[in-house]
């Protein structure tokens, strides 16, 4: 295995057989072998001690929002993407109804599982290959906003790698259809003219290929933008502010978000620019925590 091919390999690993719907598992499987691995950790994580508790958290705090959360799913399907390795698992019997075994299996026999011996050889030598891939797998999966942090998660400081480009016009054209001001709070600050902590937000992800356009974009000040990136907000039909159950906070989280609920966002003064229902959909079923 080359480099390249190892690459290839990581980059290709399906998300799921419906692209369009966000499931992290498998990246954020990867994400946390390769963080762990630049923090000096040996090739095989134990699943009852680091990934059931670890990943779990990641997956609560970065996936979309889940009564149940299966840290054992990527840790056991990674091995169909050829570059995992699992020992101990012998005596897993995967069901006949589902190609997995219970969780509980993979602590009575203490299933160890991480990066194949190819793989992890080349990681192992090549510390800038391996910066590389957690880099591009997060800013694959994850907008600008949230990639921070998730690295702080994992123990790292990363930045986010443009992997999908902007359009370069989206944020001028969002922010001159909402006038220079969040969406939710109105906040409009300028410094010399200069707007600043105003940022042009995409509702559904480019990394879900959705458009730079101006339907599918939101002028949000940063604690807005990150707020919708987090799925702390979400939009009624009519474009009505929906908050978090989750959300909890003091005063200001009352005066930021709950003072707004219910009530319409500011919206362009052309209609054509209004955010489009299906990118709303999608960031309310794939983001949203309700
Ligand atoms: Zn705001």
């Amino acid at each position: 295995m080359t480099p390249n091919e190892l690459r290839a390999a990581v980059l290709n690993v399906k998300r799921w057989s419906r692209a369009d719907q966000r499931a992290p598992n498998k990246p954020l499987m990867m994400a946390y072998a390769l963080a762990k691995y630049l923090q000096g950790h040996d090739q095989l994580f134990s699943y009852a001690n680091e990934v059931d508790p670890d990943l779990h958290l990641l997956l609560q705090r970065f996936g979309p929002a889940r009564r149940v959360y299966h840290p054992e799913y990527p840790f056991w399907r990674l091995i169909n993407d050829g570059i995992w390795r699992l020992d101990n698992a012998g005596e897993c019997l995967p069901r006949k109804s589902n190609n997995d075994p219970p969780k509980s299996e993979l602590i009575k026999y203490g299933v160890l599982g991480g990066f194949s011996n190819e793989a992890y050889s080349l990681l192992k030598k090549d510390r800038q290959l391996n910066i590389d891939l957690l880099n591009s797998v997060l800013s694959d999966n994850f907008p600008e906003s949230v990639v921070p942090d998730i690295s702080a998660q994992l123990g790292l400081e990363l930045a986010f790698k443009e992997v999908n480009k902007r359009d370069p016009k989206f944020r001028g054209e969002v922010l001159n259809a909402y006038n220079g001001r969040c969406a939710i709070c109105g906040f409009d600050a300028r410094l010399n003219n200069d707007l600043f902590a105003i940022e042009a937000a995409h509702i559904k992800w480019k990394q879900f290929n959705g458009p730079c356009s101006v339907n599918n974009g939101l002028a949000l000040c940063s604690i807005h933008h990150k707020a919708l990136n987090k799925g702390v907000i979400a939009f009624s039909h009519d474009m009505r502010l929906r908050i978090s159950h989750a959300l909890t906070g003091g005063q200001i989280i009352d005066e930021l978000f709950w003072g707004l609920e219910g009530k319409q966002i500011f919206l362009p003064r052309n209609k054509n620019f209004f955010p489009t229902g299906d990118y709303i959909e999608w960031h309310e079923k794939n983001v949203f925590h309700k």
